[in-house]
């Protein structure tokens, strides 16, 4: 395991609290993926070959607010502004230009988003 893994999920524990903190319930959706279904989803359309996933630096969560899903991925800018407060490293999956996801929020040693 690596120190970035591990404050990856330290991380990850801090942004959960910080989603309840803003008015959410949250519910944990997928963190690690095998690079198999990486590239599932790459040949579907549905995500990246490359991602962080694979490298347990990348989660994705859901959020309800007043017991509704939210799904317009804009409405969680509060939370990945937030998110990416936390290091020059953190990226959040609302600000990406190829599949915009808010759901998914990440680290990235190299600065690849993902
Ligand atoms: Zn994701």
């Amino acid at each position: 395991m690596s120190k970035l893994q591990e404050s990856f999920a330290q991380d990850a524990a801090k942004l959960i609290q910080k989603a309840v903190e803003l008015g959410y319930t949250v519910t944990l959706g997928e963190a690690w993926r095998t690079p198999q279904q990486a590239q599932w989803n790459a040949d579907h359309g549905t995500g990246i070959a490359h991602s962080l996933h694979i490298e347990r630096l990348a989660i994705d969560l859901n959020f309800f607010k007043a017991g509704a899903y939210v799904s317009n991925g804009s409405d969680l800018t509060n939370i990945g502004t937030w998110w990416e407060t936390l290091s020059p490293m953190h990226r959040w999956g609302g600000r990406f230009t190829h599949l915009p996801d808010g759901n998914h929020f990440s680290i990235s040693p190299d600065g690849h988003t993902a």
